[in-house]
């Protein structure tokens, strides 16, 4: 048996909680910022220009609010993570200083050395193979008529957990890199190549994240992909709005290029949305109602993606309570994602039967349009699958079997469950490749047989 916990409810939620959106001035709890007005932090280059981006300031940000056993423990994480420190002052103050093992924000910006496991030996740098399935330098194209664009590498934080840490941010102590900032030398080549298949009508725009793209270019990539006929909607990807609302709320150049490609999209008939990434309802205050106000006042479509992460967000209160404040904030909550098998990550990873049980509570909390899907992006590039769509689960040893007959028909994918939540008797297992690659190759071939293949 599994000793995975499931579905988690640690208390009851009282029913109008999610319209009490934070309005203290919490950053002034931080002994550098006591004296930083709410003008100040409110204003987007000061957000840019206090941003965190080593261990030394935290420490002389904090002062004595931050142990010296917590700073050594950021440093020994700095060695394994493969993702660099940046963190915006906003999420650094919500940051609860007087527990921070425990915080969910400091989980997913500032990793702990003593926090980290080993790898499990199925993950992979480039886990949903988008390197593979990449037509173009900065394109992925898996499915018929939607294409990934990665037009920069930059972003206004880097989170412990993303996907792309292996192009995302820079090298760091851990890993070499090929980052490439927000360079445009191969931008025209994406165009043309989406230009010449006609297929396409759907394009992400994310990297890297979109905040990161100056006035010009936010304009030059909407425009440009919208003048091509076949293209009917562009997604711009942001983590901003959930990590830095302050550049909606008072940068105004880079609000109007956006408003500017939203226009010229609707004059074309075409949809200009924004998919924004809140992950815990500890990312959310009144800075977020302002900036999604500003946005809904445009008429802008806001979507929100989020990983379901151990200690983060995977019990239902969590869960429920993120869900209620961005459908109030007029986000629509669209996908969890069960965590990629990327380095540096097997602490936050979740098992399939927890986002199994986890969306089976969530289900009939609020309306079905604000009820998101949990969804699994398979390892090897079948696209995201619903979680309860796999072909076959060994729930025993942390192992399903997928496929994905439309994106790659025929293929058989396995996404595998994180080691140190199975049982003792499946972590001997695991110890074994010659064991473990028996085990995998049954559960292929049950499903192998199953569909008469
Ligand atoms: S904002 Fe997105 S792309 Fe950037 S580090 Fe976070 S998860 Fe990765």
């Amino acid at each position: 048996m599994s000793t995975a916990p499931v579905a988690k409810v640690s208390k009851k939620i009282p029913e109008l909680q999610h319209r009490n959106f934070r309005d203290d001035e919490f950053w002034k709890k931080i002994p550098a910022w006591a004296s930083v007005t709410r003008d100040q932090f409110g204003d987007h280059l000061w957000q840019l220009k206090n941003s965190i981006r080593k261990v030394d300031q935290v420490k002389k940000v904090l002062g004595n609010l931050v142990s010296d056993e917590i700073v050594k423990d950021i440093e020994e994480g700095q060695k394994i993570t493969p993702m660099n420190i940046r963190i915006t002052p906003y999420i650094f103050a919500l940051i609860d200083w007087k527990d921070p093992i425990n915080d969910p924000l400091r989980k997913q910006f500032l990793p702990l050395g003593s926090q980290f496991l080993p790898d499990h030996p199925y993950y992979k740098e480039d886990s949903l193979h988008e390197d593979e399935d990449s037509p173009v330098p900065m394109l992925t194209h898996r499915y018929p008529d939607k294409v990934l664009f990665l037009p920069t590498t930059l972003c206004p934080v880097y989170c412990s957990y993303c996907t792309r840490s292996r192009l995302i941010g820079g090298s760091t102590e851990a890993v070499e890199k090929e980052s490439y900032g927000a360079n445009q030398k191969n931008w025209d080549k994406v165009f043309d190549y989406i230009a010449k298949n006609p297929l396409i009508e759907d394009v992400v725009i994310s990297g890297g994240d979109s905040y990161m793209l100056t006035p010009d270019q936010i304009r030059y990539i909407g425009e440009s992909l919208l003048k091509i006929p076949h293209i009917r909607r562009i997604r711009y990807a942001t983590k901003g709005i959930a990590i830095f609302p302050m550049k909606i709320t008072s940068d105004e150049a880079w609000f109007q290029a956006l408003k500017d490609v939203h226009a010229f999209g609707r004059s074309f008939g075409k949809q200009v949305v924004i998919h924004t990434h809140f992950s815990s309802p500890k990312e959310i205050t009144k800075w977020s109602v302002l900036a999604m106000d500003k946005l809904f006042q445009e008429g802008f479509i806001v979507r929100n993606q989020a990983v379901l992460q151990t200690g983060v967000n995977d019990s239902v209160d969590e869960m429920v309570l993120l869900i209620r404040q961005l459908s109030y904030m007029n986000i629509q909550p669209y996908y969890v994602y069960l965590h990629d098998m990327v380095p540096g990550c097997e602490h936050f990873r979740t098992t399939l039967k927890e986002a199994e049980e986890l969306e089976k509570a969530m289900r009939g909390t609020t309306a079905g349009f604000n009820t998101p899907t949990f969804v699994c992006d398979l390892p090897g590039g079948g696209g995201k699958r619903h979680v309860a769509s796999y072909e076959y689960y060994d729930e025993e040893n942390g192992i399903s079997i997928w496929t994905a007959p439309y994106v790659k028909p025929g293929a058989v994918f396995a996404y595998f469950d994180p080691i140190h939540k199975l049982s003792p008797e499946a972590q001997e297992r695991w110890k074994d490749p010659k064991v473990y690659e028996k085990m995998i190759e049954d559960a292929k071939n049950h499903v192998i047989q199953k569909l008469g293949k």
